[in-house]
């Protein structure tokens, strides 16, 4: 395939670049790869169960979910390869170049990019180890498993405060941590927080340390501006403290990026998933108002695949 140009460069092999794999090869397009630099499954392979997967019953880890995602999409010829790409830019062909960090470039008519998001660590103790274990960033996933239980949520933006009105419906009660007496969030958004009884506000207020057992979290002790300390005992502690968006790949040598972004770095898109940038595709949680869940970041790379189809044809048949 050296040389040749690809139909389309799939970045990133997550739900979205699975899916976008699935339908480019399977609805006809002959020379697609994914790039991939680790094992394709994306983020939902840290996930020791999923159980918001329509149509998958039973328990299941997120890793089970993805194992057979490959496999599927190679049947019908994707290929993957196991490089971390670099940087996509524009050749002067108006067809795309893919940099990998192995110093090699390949070109390509399309380019679906599905690189991802990355939550932010909020860098308390304990915060690491008990990541998957008591200590999520995810209410939609991991709420449920804390019905009727108190848990604790960190952070004052829009996603903390909405996370925490997600959570007091579901759990018991939810003690919101924020490190100052005011917040980012909407003011709309922190009025329905300051009205639902079942969340108390612990303000002013930053987490020293999660900590528990060998079954995962007991409890986290925050501390004040005063210097005061208090323990909360609660088995589930979220935290929402911003996302670094895996935009660097769109990044141009002159600093600027590829297609628009907000101002948050998330990639602009329609509701075909086109950018900006002809013949740029971006799926999953890297675009804007991602919902961050599996079965939508599948939806947009199948999405993104379909105009991906289209755009190479427009472009070699017309
Ligand atoms: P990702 O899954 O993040 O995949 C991006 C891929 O791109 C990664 O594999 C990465 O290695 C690769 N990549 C990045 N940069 C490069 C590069 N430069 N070169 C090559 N490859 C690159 N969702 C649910 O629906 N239900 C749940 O229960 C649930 N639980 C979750 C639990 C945890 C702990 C986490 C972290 C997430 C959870 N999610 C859940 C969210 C879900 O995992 C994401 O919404 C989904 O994986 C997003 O898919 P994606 O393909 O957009 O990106
Ligand atoms: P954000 O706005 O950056 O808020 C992050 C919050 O975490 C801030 O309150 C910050 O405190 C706190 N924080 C940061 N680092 C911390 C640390 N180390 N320890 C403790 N607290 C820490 O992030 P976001 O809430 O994810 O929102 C991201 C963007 O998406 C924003 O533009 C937001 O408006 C938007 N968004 C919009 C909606 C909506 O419109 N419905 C929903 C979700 C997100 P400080 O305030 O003190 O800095």
């Amino acid at each position: 395939m050296e040389n040749m140009i690809l139909d389309c460069a799939i970045i990133g092999g997550g739900p979205a670049g699975l899916t976008a794999g699935l339908y480019t090869t399977r609805g006809g397009l002959e020379n697609v790869i994914m790039y991939e630099k680790g094992m394709p499954g994306g983020q939902i392979t840290q996930s020791s169960e999923i159980e918001n997967y329509p149509g998958v019953t039973g328990e299941i880890t997120g890793m089970d979910l993805m194992i057979p995602w490959p496999e599927q999409c190679q049947k019908f010829g994707l290929k993957h390869e196991m490089s971390e790409v670099t940087r996509v830019c524009k050749n002067e062909n108006d067809n795309f170049l893919i940099h990998t960090s192995d110093g090699k470039s390949q070109e390509a008519y399309s380019v679906i990019v599905c690189t991802g998001s990355t939550p932010k660590r909020a860098g308390f103790a304990g915060e690491d180890k008990f990541f998957g274990r008591g200590v999520s960033t995810c209410a939609t996933c991991d709420g449920f498993f804390y019905k009727g239980k108190e848990v604790a949520v960190v952070g004052g933006g829009d996603t903390a405060l909405e996370e925490a009105l997600y959570l007091a419906k579901i759990c018991k009660k939810v003690y919101l941590i924020h490190r100052r007496d005011t917040f980012r969030a909407s003011p709309n958004t922190v009025a329905r927080v300051k009205s639902t009884e079942n969340i108390e506000l612990v303000l002013n207020s930053a987490p020293e340390e999660v900590y528990g057992d060998a079954m995962g979290v007991t409890g986290i002790r925050v501390i004040n501006k005063d210097k005061e300390t208090r323990e909360i005992g609660v088995p589930g502690v979220f935290t929402f403290v911003g996302n670094n968006v895996n935009n660097q790949v769109l990044m141009q040598e002159d600093g600027n990026f590829l297609c628009e972004l907000n101002s948050a770095g998330e990639v602009i898109v329609d509701l075909s998933m086109r950018t900006s940038n002809a013949g740029l595709f971006a799926a999953g949680d890297i675009r804007i108002e991602a919902p961050k869940q599996v079965v939508c970041a599948a939806g947009d790379g199948a999405v993104a695949a379909l105009q991906a189809i289209s755009y190479v044809d427009e472009k070699l048949n017309h």
